[in-house]
């Protein structure tokens, strides 16, 4: 928006009639951008058919806008209130507030009587009562005359307003440790010849629809070092925001309020969130992806944790357990995939699968108590681990014939005792068979590609972090919360995989799109 409310309401005949063709013409396109961006907004909406078609969120179908089903419609509906960040004092930075001597805070969000983890009953919701002396003032001057467009100098300007920020500072080598640097921000106003008065006003990002209820703002207590330290303690440390509280109060004398907390990891979330094309990217260039999903409490509902992890980037989403998202995610996707066993996975041609779900089921079958089960296990088990070495030893050097000729008979031998165990009336026995009938092209693709993995074991290793999370946690609270995880999971997950520490990325991202400037890309 290039005109604030207080420019708006400066604005009328009186002073449309005194400006000359140059500056009117200015005005008027000003004038125009702002009204198309407000009809832009009154439109916006999850289910909105102007929204391009890549901002559908990958879980739902791609035929069809609306969510999987109207149990989880409901949900969304009910949850998205729920769930949204306190407005900040000075929720609007297009329209601050006049100038307090208490900074912007955040309400501290009431806690609900059938609130779940997270907010106990009861917690205390602190607002912000600190206040600091700065190490630095910061002066905000418009650079422009909001009305005639002509350049302003500070001359004659005078503060309207102001807040005071608190940052952190780190990796700095000339003061090893933690810092804290308190900035009063000071926003001016500035009369222009014109007879117009333009206000310097904080800058304000884009938030993702995906993310509603989410806004990215300057103005704000918690600095972008700040957040980003937030940010690892909730998600890399997994503490709950009142042991966040608890930290910054106890190590760093600094007071926030759950509901600042809770704000914050949405805020940077929605920093980050132009990050997913670049992730997806990365999944779809990929020549090898595994993937995986854990079950993840999301209110009353079981949703899924999925992960994709590409050759050089982690991609996290919650969603359903349907077919919809591996579809959308991967359309397009050429490349190998390794995953278990689950039906989602199945359509999709050049597939393999992880032999340590198959080597764990065959060996719980050859210690089991009926005979004929045992020798099944036991056949099933031999087979496998003759044919991982001979997978090892063919990535040493090429074989003289390849694995499948070499070792036709082993498999024939398999493949004969797969079809009896099918008629078997031993439950696990006739699993295993059916599995291994049904996924023989998957699990076998890797005898003609020994360099290709034989476990699952990278995405599963990813997954182990959150599951340790969720155990903590007991998952999200509504489709934004489980959101805010999937996204910075991601970035933070991916920035490890690159070899480089998200805190500094995610620092500069929450500072640039705070000031509505683009995300800057991953690190390489
Ligand atoms: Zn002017």
């Amino acid at each position: 928006m290039h005109l604030s409310p207080h420019s708006l309401r400066q604005i009328d005949d009186a002073y449309l009639q005194s400006l000359e063709v140059e500056a009117l013409r200015g005005l008027s396109m000003r004038l125009l951008a702002d009204l198309k961006e407000a009809w832009d907004r009154l439109n916006q909406g999850p289910e909105n058919s102007s929204r391009p078609p890549s901002s559908r969120a990958p879980w739902e179908r791609k035929n069809g806008g609306g969510p999987e089903t109207d149990a989880d419609a409901e949900a969304d509906a009910l949850a998205a209130d729920d769930d949204r960040a306190p407005e900040p004092a000075a929720a609007n930075p297009a329209e601050p507030k006049p100038a307090e001597p208490k900074p912007a805070e955040p309400k501290p969000a009431e806690p609900k009587p059938t609130r779940k983890p997270g907010k106990q009953p009861g917690a205390p919701g602190i607002g912000r009562t600190q206040v600091f002396q700065a190490n630095a003032e910061q002066s905000h001057y418009p650079e422009r005359c909001a009305g005639c467009g002509q350049p302003l100098a500070p001359a004659g300007a005078v503060a309207y307003t102001g807040f005071q920020a608190v940052d952190l500072r780190w990796d700095d080598p000339a003061r090893p440790g933690l810092t804290l640097w308190v900035v009063d921000h000071r926003y001016y106003e500035t009369p222009c010849p014109c007879g117009h008065r333009t206000r310097a006003v904080a800058g304000q990002g884009v938030v993702d629809p995906l993310l509603a209820g989410i806004e990215l703002s300057e103005w704000r207590l918690v600095g972008p070092g700040l957040a980003a330290l937030i940010v690892a303690l909730a998600l890399r440390f997994r503490l709950s925001r009142a042991r966040i509280q608890e930290f910054l109060a106890e190590w760093l004398g600094l007071e926030l309020s759950i509901g600042t907390i809770h704000q914050t990891l949405h805020e940077a979330s929605a920093a980050v969130a132009p990050a997913e094309d670049e992730l997806v990217r990365a999944v779809l260039e990929s020549d090898l992806l595994h993937a995986d999903e854990t079950a993840w409490p999301e209110a009353k509902q079981t949703r899924w944790l999925w992960v994709f992890v590409a050759t050089t980037a982690t991609l996290y989403y919650v969603a359903g357990r349907g077919k919809e998202l591996v579809e959308n995610v991967l359309d397009g996707f050429t490349g190998w995939l390794m995953s278990d066993g689950w039906g989602s996975y199945r359509h999709y041609a050049r597939r393999l699968r992880c032999w340590a779900h198959l080597i764990r089921k065959a060996r719980g079958l050859a210690q089991s108590g009926d005979r004929a089960a045992r020798a099944f296990g036991r056949l099933v088990l031999d087979t496998l681990e003759a044919l991982m070495a001979a997978v090892y030893a063919a990535r040493e050097g090429p074989p003289p014939v390849d694995l499948p000729t070499q070792h036709a008979s082993l498999l024939a031998a398999l493949h004969a005792a797969c079809e009896q165990g099918q008629g078997s009336t031993h439950q696990k026995t006739h699993a295993l068979a059916v599995e291994l009938l049904n996924d023989w092209e998957a699990i076998f693709q890797v005898l003609s590609h020994p360099e290709l993995p034989l476990t699952n074991n990278a995405a599963e290793r990813a997954l182990r972090h959150w599951v340790i999370l969720r155990k903590l946690s007991l998952g999200t609270r509504t489709p934004v919360g489980s959101r805010v995880v999937a996204l910075l999971a991601s970035v933070i997950d991916t920035c490890h995989q690159r070899g480089h520490t998200p805190w500094r990325y995610l620092e500069r991202a929450i500072a640039d799109r705070r000031a509505g400037l683009p995300l800057a890309p991953l690190p390489q």
